[in-house]
């Protein structure tokens, strides 16, 4: 059992409020990704998890038992950083041991130990080297077999990865899944990089200024965003937002979004709810749900435009189509015969509609 939760969670620095308000349930065996732009405040939240820097207000709980105040060594939870923070004058060896020597752990179970986890990480065969003498790579792995070796119940890991190239990075990501598969250990990991959570993460929270803007499953988090913010962080490509009006109609809900140069219209459906909404709204299309059809089958629920941008990506192609200030990013197959220029039209599904207002950005149920 490691359940981890926060509780109100805040930290100042003198004037600095770098987190102000983080409330998150952690459940046992979850792989949880705090995820966010530079300075939202990932790593002040992960370090009051460790005990490496105090909390200012709220309180954190592992398995029910407050921790707020207890020290790092304390917790049993282990740390894998950015900069992995090893030993420079150490053999490998000594590094993965460091931890179970400072423990007085019986000489010949740190041997047993460190070989086994040495070999899970294929870092056995160098285990007499200096770190100095380690790939970027070989040093992450180490990093990851010191973490492994105290065998935590929870593991942190801040940014681990971003200091490797991006063929690396993203071997690296498999096998730090892989190995949560297998060790299934209560997991907490801080990254700006949404495509890097999405393929890690049970549970992503999505965080800004020093708050948790939403906390979810990560497909949920994907499906259904609870503010602009959320949507267009996550997702590759960006989700393209529409400006306009959007009026629903009471009676039978018909959707009527005006742009400027642009009027889409979807009729009623028997599930519309919010009948009668109207006002100015963002509205977000993810690229896997607008379609391209020719331009002369065009419907009510179409806009037309021209090609401004081919992305192929050899897997799919993501075609960019303008009309006038709008944008709007469509998947198509490879081998569509698409071309730059082209009138089209991208047809957009009304289930699939992100509707978010324009002024608080949170999103509405259309
Ligand atoms: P990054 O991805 O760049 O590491 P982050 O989301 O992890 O960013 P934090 O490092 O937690 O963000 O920082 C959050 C805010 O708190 C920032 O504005 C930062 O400048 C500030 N901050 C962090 N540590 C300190 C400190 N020791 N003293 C003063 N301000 C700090």
């Amino acid at each position: 059992m490691s359940r981890v939760s926060l509780q109100g969670v805040a930290k100042s620095f003198g004037s600095v409020q770098a987190v102000k308000d983080v409330t998150l349930d952690i459940p046992d065996h979850a792989f949880v990704t705090l995820l966010g732009p530079s300075g939202c405040g990932k790593t002040t939240t992960l370090n009051m998890l460790a005990g490496l820097e105090r909390v200012s207000r709220g309180k954190i709980l592992l398995d029910g038992q407050e921790i707020t105040d207890w020290a790092p060594h304390e917790r049993g939870m282990a740390m894998v950083f950015q900069n992995y923070a090893l030993y420079p004058h150490m053999d490998v060896y000594g590094n993965i041991a460091f931890s179970l020597k400072l423990k007085k752990t019986p000489k010949a179970e740190i041997e047993q130990r460190v070989q086994r986890v040495a070999k899970a990480l294929e870092v056995d065969k160098l285990l007499q080297r200096r770190i100095s003498q380690l790939s970027g790579g070989q040093q992450q792995r180490v990093a990851l077999a010191r973490a492994m070796v105290k065998e935590p119940k929870v593991f942190l890991f801040d940014e681990p990865l971003s200091n490797l190239d991006a063929a690396l990075r993203t071997r690296m990501r498999i096998e730090i899944k892989k190995l949560h598969q297998q060790l299934k250990a209560t997991s907490i990991f801080v990254t700006h990089d949404q495509e890097e959570a999405m393929i890690l993460s049970d549970y992503i929270a999505v965080m800004k200024d020093g708050v948790v803007m939403q906390y979810g499953k990560a497909n949920d988090v994907y499906r259904r965003p609870n503010h602009l913010y959320v949507g267009t962080f996550i997702g590759k490509p960006r989700m393209s937002i529409l400006e306009g009006e959007l009026r629903v109609s009471a009676e039978g809900g018909e959707a009527v979004f005006e742009g400027e140069d642009l009027r889409l219209a979807w009729p009623g459906s028997a599930g519309t709810t919010n009948e009668g909404v109207a006002g100015a709204v963002s509205l977000g299309v993810r690229a896997e749900d607008a379609h391209l059809v020719p331009a002369q089958d065009a419907g009510p629920d179409t806009l037309v435009g021209d090609i401004a941008l081919l992305e192929p990506l050899g897997s799919d192609t993501f075609v960019e189509v303008v009309r006038g200030r709008h944008s709007i990013t469509a998947r198509v197959e490879p081998d569509a015969a698409v071309f730059l220029g082209d009138r089209v039209g991208v047809r957009i599904n009304r289930a699939k509609l992100h509707v978010f207002d324009r002024e608080s950005g949170l999103r509405l149920a259309v």
